[in-house]
């Protein structure tokens, strides 16, 4: 008899790691296959955003990789002559966490690494490769290889999360449409750095040998060069050239063990056509491939992760319509290509070498600059837009509006204060699932019997300089109005969905509307348990090994 999961996840990169984690943290019955037997250690992704650590934090790694990291950095853009064209910082973040951070990938893939050898209801299967992937009606299969031996498993979902080859996107027959950047670079990361640097990663594109240099903490240094057509790969990464595009202009020296790595890279700026197919999802590089100039990639993943393994959830646990499960493409694609798009211009303006195309690039800059909104823009990073999931999962208010919160955004963490006096970011009363949030009125006014069918956490947020009551359990307090701001004295309820969206904001007079809205994506009707009750109790469901259904 064939062992049956809930979910296969392919790929034990980081964003396979996040989606499994998150699985089996709900009690969902995962199995992560992997071909390797070490976590990843290329230099890559160095920059990460407040989102990306909301989810870490909740897997529990987040402050382990602050630790490790430059907090609350920006970026400068640097023109001919190495002259300052723009210093850009994105502006305070909401989500509780700093807005933009150095970090280092392989550190963030060994901390996930093991979580996820540790985790005993996540299966992890180590040296074993996905060979081949059958799918009909019933579930889906996965072959796997260990050497020269072979098993199959099969789920009701598999999620590829293999990277920008991604075999599981070829098995099922999805294309990547886009192209591939023409310049390569070599990236050189440096230990023992000894001069202290501002929190600002550097992009220089001084029309001669482009650079990228990314400071982090504890002596880490980043330099990234474009090279020229005719410079050989393996070349570039021998000890002397290295030591030649480093010293003197970057390091009065460099000993053999101040580099702690060097490679040429290849960026590709593509979109997979479809995020689905059947039951097979795709996440992180393999389901789309941007430049790094953007510093994007990694943080897409982790958006899609986040994104799509609550509605596998909700599909496990029989609650999750069509409409949930095809949401997934429809609210991260749309954001995903945005994020290739922003990457490759980026790339174009601090690529260029032509002596004209690099003059004008600097006169065009500093002349929209002198435009108020312009620089605002510019200067705020805003053309790192955040999703919004309108399109999707989400109801959209009808003259309800409240402090910060936006339906399809991501909702905002302030600091609360609950019954014991003790202050914490609010995510840590939000629970795994549906949060329903009163704001204003008597605690527990009555609702729909929906969102106690989905599962939702009932909270009651006051604002700090609400009516005195006594503290509850239930209950939390901002310390400074951010949610609450505006909030009247009629309860006004938001809808908070399990990755923090905000699915809905409403009052009593709008429930319903919203209540049918939501109940096309999750419908509480054919909804079996709480699924997230089963992650308190992990071992309440039958170990994976021992399970046949
Ligand atoms: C130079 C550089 C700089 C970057 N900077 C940033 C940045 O600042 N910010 C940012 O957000 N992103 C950045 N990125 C992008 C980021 O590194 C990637 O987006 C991220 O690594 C993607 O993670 P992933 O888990 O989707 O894929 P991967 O990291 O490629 O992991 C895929 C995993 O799947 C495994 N696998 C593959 N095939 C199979 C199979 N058949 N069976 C089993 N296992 C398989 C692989 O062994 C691997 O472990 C950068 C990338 C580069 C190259």
């Amino acid at each position: 008899m064939t062992v049956r999961r809930d979910v296969l996840v392919v790929g034990a990169g980081p964003i396979g790691l996040v989606a499994a984690l998150l699985l089996a943290d709900a009690g969902v019955r995962t199995t992560l296959v992997e071909k390797e037997t070490e976590p990843g250690d290329l230099p890559r992704a160095i920059s990460l955003q407040d989102e990306s650590f909301r989810t870490l934090e909740q897997l529990g790694v987040a402050a382990a990789l602050k630790a490790e990291s430059l907090l609350d950095t920006g970026s400068r853009y640097f023109g001919l002559g190495d002259r300052l064209l723009l210093e850009a910082r994105p502006v305070a973040s909401r989500l509780g966490h700093p807005a933009k951070t150095q970090f280092d990938q392989p550190i963030l893939e060994r901390l996930l690494w093991e979580r996820a050898v540790a985790h005993e209801g996540l299966e992890f299967l180590r040296d074993a490769e996905a060979t081949a992937i059958t799918q009909d009606g019933d579930g889906i299969s996965v072959t796997v290889t260990t050497g020269d031996k072979t098993r199959t498993l099969t789920a009701d979902w598999l999620i590829g999360a293999d990277g920008g080859r991604s075999f599981t996107r070829r098995a099922v027959g999805i294309d990547l449409a886009g192209t591939t950047q023409p310049q390569r670079w070599i990236v050189v990361d440096l230990h023992n750095e000894p001069h202290a640097r501002d929190p600002f990663a550097e992009f220089h594109g001084d029309g001669e040998r482009p650079y990228v240099l990314v400071p982090g903490v504890k002596g880490r240094l980043r330099i990234e060069f474009m090279l020229f057509d005719d410079e050989d790969p393996d070349e570039m990464t021998t000890p002397e050239r290295i030591r030649e595009l480093v010293v003197p202009r970057f390091r009065a020296e460099l000993a053999s063990d101040d580099v702690r790595r060097a490679v040429v890279y290849i960026a590709h700026q593509r979109v997979a056509r479809t995020y689905r197919a059947g039951r097979a999802f795709l996440v992180g590089d393999a389901a789309h491939l941007m430049p790094p100039f953007a510093g994007q990639g990694l943080n897409a993943g982790i958006r899609d992760a986040t994104n799509l393994t609550w509605k596998l959830i909700e599909a496990v646990n029989g609650g999750a319509t069509e409409r949930l499960l095809d949401s997934y493409e429809v609210e991260r694609r749309t954001h995903g290509a945005a994020m290739v798009t922003v990457s490759r211009r980026i790339g174009a303006v601090v690529m260029a070498t032509h002596p004209l195309v690099t003059r004008v690039r600097d006169t065009v800059v500093r002349t929209v600059s002198l435009i108020p909104r312009v620089r605002e823009f510019l200067a705020n990073m805003r053309f790192i837009a955040p999703p919004d999931y309108t399109a999707g999962v989400a109801a959209r208010a009808h003259g309800v509006t409240l402090g910060t919160v936006t339906v399809g955004r991501a909702l905002s963490q302030p600091v609360v204060r609950d019954a014991t006096g003790a202050e914490r970011g609010l995510d840590a009363h939000l629970g795994r699932g549906w949060t329903l949030l009163q704001i204003g009125g008597p605690p527990g006014a009555a609702v729909d019997a929906y969102w106690d069918a989905i599962g939702a956490n009932r909270l009651c947020l006051r604002a700090p300089d609400g009516e005195p009551t006594e503290p509850t359990d239930g209950m939390v307090t901002e310390t400074t109005a951010v949610l609450t701001s505006g909030a009247g004295t009629l309860p006004v309820f938001v809808a908070v969905r399990p990755d923090r969206y905000v699915a809905a904001v409403f009052d009593s007079a709008g429930e319903q509307r919203v209540v049918e809205r939501l109940r096309a994506f999750v419908d509480d009707r054919s909804r079996r348990t709480d699924p997230y009750s089963k992650a308190l109790h992990p071992h309440s469901r039958p170990p994976l090994n021992r399970t046949t259904r």
